[in-house]
């Protein structure tokens, strides 16, 4: 069930209404007057002047009005009543009516009220004033007008005044903002009664004794001056009160922590309440109209010049906000009800401008503090995103800062790195002793190995840089850069060139001292020992041949493209039989130790048939390197790998073996087991990085498996047809393959 929600009136219909019921009775009123009794020996006047008179007092009381602030809204306290009451007693009823009501439609026109609130309060005031003489007159009667009973429909009269008077002002009051009808009521009920009281006294009094003794008149005024400046000046503290209550609810506010729109809103409301006006505005310099406003700001409160208000005001004032930098915001203060609305007292300009400087210090405050954090989070976006480690130490040693990429490189979690017992983990040891090592304001670089808490050996390159920051202990900004894999190519290009003089000397040496022999000797030596000699050279040639090839090879994969993705090779379809045959036929030295274990009928492989050989020599080749001269080398030959797409051929040695840290390593470039300062077999770590590159440019995989000590088994796998071949490419099945034995 939807619950029903009573709408409130609007305020412009409530106003018409209010209005309508006051010229409804003000004519029902005027009709009625003859009909009823009037007070006898009442001297009643109706002559233009006495009537003039009246409105001109009217108009008097009600200029002469005392402000009264209530809950931050200004109510304005006149002396209508007391007027009212001496229309009462004074003129005749009609009169009476007319001229109190006339006074108050000049006022309106006058002080150029604007048009909703002329017409509540001359709506409400006529069904007030009519009512109230219409029940003084049937109450007295024809009884005497200072009679008991008179006295009594004087009371009667005035009181019927204020019940209407308040029940319209609710009823305004809750179209408007809402109020409780009851709220109103009760807040407001003493005012009316004590008015009323006043107004029948002093009005009264001064009619009674004006006859008798007219020089006293204005002595019996003198009650209502006291009332009036007793409830100026009650009035003007109760105001004062106000203010400081909003004054204190301000600075309370400027103290908060609080994103910048939300305290513009609530100190905005609280200056306006604080001042009573009825609209402000605090324009900071980014707002478009800003600029123009502290142009015209030649005081520290200026009142704006009409062509400057905000849309909908009739007049203002503009407080400078000074935001440092050059940077300057209004404050402004309003009123939109025309000409005799708000305005700023003289005492109020100077609180004014201290208020704007609060407001200025706090939007400064929350402006740089929101600079800070910005630049604060980018910083932290910065450190948290570069790939280098960042960490910062205190000159104790302690960690206050320890990035992502810190904890990734030295394995080192931030929890770890700023916790204060426990053992210290080796990376953080030797950040410390590099930050302890740095002489202040300078800044230095190391290389040094870290061994992570995982076991893990990695290079970085530290940077510390020791700083004082200007309100504080100096501390140690050091950034590490993880250079492994830099420093393992690095040692490995030395290994590499090592290995290279080595292995280009070895061929050279017989070749230089052969052909030197032939030109010494050519003569005097036999055909067999020339042709030994040439023989000799061209082998040893070849060998260097081979040797440049395999360097220019290993060249020309770099970058992210492996050797494989550039290698040409012609595939055709050959017996894989056929392929370690060849293969094994280069190697007759090793005569009964190299054994052959195949399939009686043919093991179809589509393949570069000289790529495969070769890769199958470097095999066995390695094999007999790597293994006691009399152990045992056998190849194997499995007609079928990876279900039917793959044949596979096996390298088996009985030799040293190949650690399982170094098992994947072998196949990387110039990557060589051995020490290459020891250097017992020779090589140039490019054989197994070659084999493995072309058997996967032709569609297979090469991987290993070894027990150190016992042996190890190379595993040759080739595509059966040509589909396989592209399968392979094209899915990868062989890297998966790689993964599966290795
Ligand atoms: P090279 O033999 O020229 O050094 P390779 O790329 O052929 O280069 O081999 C790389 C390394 O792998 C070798 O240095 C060796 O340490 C190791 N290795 C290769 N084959 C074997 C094997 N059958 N047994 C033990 N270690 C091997």
């Amino acid at each position: 069930m939807i619950a029903a929600r009573r709408r409130r009136p609007s305020v412009a219909a409530s106003v018409s209404a209010i209005a309508l019921a006051g010229l409804v009775t003000f004519v029902v009123g005027l009709a009625l007057e003859p009909y009823l009794p009037h007070p006898v020996g009442a001297p009643l006047w109706a002559t233009p002047a006495a009537v003039l008179a009246f409105v001109l007092a009217t108009a008097v009381a009600e200029i002469l009005r005392v402000p009264l602030m209530h809950d931050g809204a200004v109510e304005d306290l006149t002396f209508f009543e007391i007027v009212t009451v001496a229309a009462i007693l004074l003129l005749e009823p009609r009169w009476a009516l007319i001229a109190p009501l006339a006074g108050l439609a000049i006022v309106q026109l006058v002080t150029r009220k604007a048009p909703l609130k002329a017409a509540f309060n001359l709506g409400s005031y006529a069904v007030a004033t009519t009512a109230a003489v219409v029940s003084y007159l049937i109450v007295c009667g024809t009884s005497p007008q200072f009679s008991v009973r008179g006295i009594a429909a004087l009371l009667v009269g005035m009181g019927v005044f204020a019940v209407i008077n308040t029940v319209l002002l609710a009823v305004i009051l809750q179209a408007a903002l809402g109020t409780s009808f009851r709220s109103v009521v009760t807040d407001f009920w003493a005012l009316p009664v004590l008015m009323t009281l006043a107004s029948i006294s002093v009005g009264g009094v001064a009619v009674a004794v004006a006859p008798v003794a007219p020089a006293l008149v204005p002595f019996t005024l003198l009650p209502a001056l006291a009332l009036w400046y007793a409830y100026r000046s009650a009035a003007q503290q109760e105001a004062e009160r106000e203010r400081n209550m909003w004054l204190v609810t301000l600075s309370g506010l400027l103290a908060e922590e609080r994103p910048l729109a939300s305290l513009v809103e609530d100190a905005s409301e609280a200056v306006r309440k604080a001042f009573g006006a009825p609209l402000v505005q605090l324009l900071l310099p980014e707002a478009p109209t800003a600029n123009v406003l502290v142009a015209a700001c030649d005081e520290p409160v200026t009142p704006l010049r009409p062509e400057l208000l905000p849309e909908g005001w009739t007049s203002g004032i503009a407080a400078l906000l000074d935001l440092g930098t050059g940077r300057h915001g209004v404050l402004l203060l309003g009123d939109d009800s025309g000409s005799r609305g708000w305005t700023l007292g003289e005492q109020d300009t100077a609180v004014l401008t201290t208020v704007a400087a609060s407001i200025s210090s706090a939007v400064r405050g929350i402006e740089h503090r929101d600079a800070l954090m910005e630049e604060s989070s980018k910083l932290k976006a910065v450190v948290e995103h570069v790939s280098d480690g960042i960490a910062v130490l205190s000159s104790t040693g302690a960690v206050t800062l320890w990035s992502p990429a810190m904890a990734r490189i030295t394995g080192v979690s931030p929890s770890a790195a700023t916790a204060t017992s426990g053992e210290v983990p080796d990376p953080l040891v030797r950040l410390r002793s590099l930050a302890a090592g740095t002489a202040a304001h300078r800044a230095e670089t190391a290389e040094v190995p870290i061994t992570r808490p995982d076991g893990e050996q990695r290079d970085v390159s530290v940077n510390v840089v020791t700083a004082r920051p200007a309100d504080g202990d100096p501390v140690a900004v050091v950034t590490v850069h993880d250079i492994t894999s830099q420093a393992r190519t690095d040692r490995l290009k030395s290994d590499f060139v090592a290995t290279i003089s080595h292995e280009l000397r070895t061929p050279l040496t017989p070749i230089k001292g052969y052909a030197q022999l032939l030109l010494a000797r050519y003569d005097k030596m036999t055909d067999e020992q020339r042709e030994h000699a040439l023989g000799l050279i061209a082998e040893r040639a070849d060998h260097l041949g081979r040797l440049v090839e395999d360097l220019l090879m290993a060249s020309r994969a770099s970058g992210t493209h492996t050797l494989a993705s550039k290698l040409a090779s012609s595939p055709t379809p050959h017996d894989l039989r056929d392929v370690v045959a060849e293969a094994t036929s280069n190697f007759p030295a090793l005569g009964a130790r190299l054994t052959v274990d195949q399939p009686l009928t043919a093991v179809p492989v589509f393949c570069d048939e000289v790529r495969a050989v070769q890769i199958v020599s470097n095999l066995v080749s390695n094999a007999a390197k790597y293994s006691p001269e009399d152990a045992p080398i056998s190849v194997r030959i499995h007609p079928s790998e990876f279900g039917e797409s793959h044949a596979r051929v096996d390298v088996i040695d009985h030799g040293q073996g190949i650690s399982a840290d170094d098992l994947e390593r072998v196949f990387e470039r110039f990557y060589r087991v051995e020490d290459s300062l020891t250097m017992r077999t020779s090589g140039s770590g490019l054989g197994l990085y070659i084999a493995r590159e072309l058997a996967v440019a032709m569609g297979g995989a090469l991987n290993v498996s070894s027990s150190p000590g016992r042996g190890s088994t190379f595993s040759l796998t080739l595509p059966r047809t040509e589909d396989g071949a592209k399968s392979t490419k094209s899915t990868g099945t062989a890297d998966t393959a790689y993964a599966r034995t290795a």
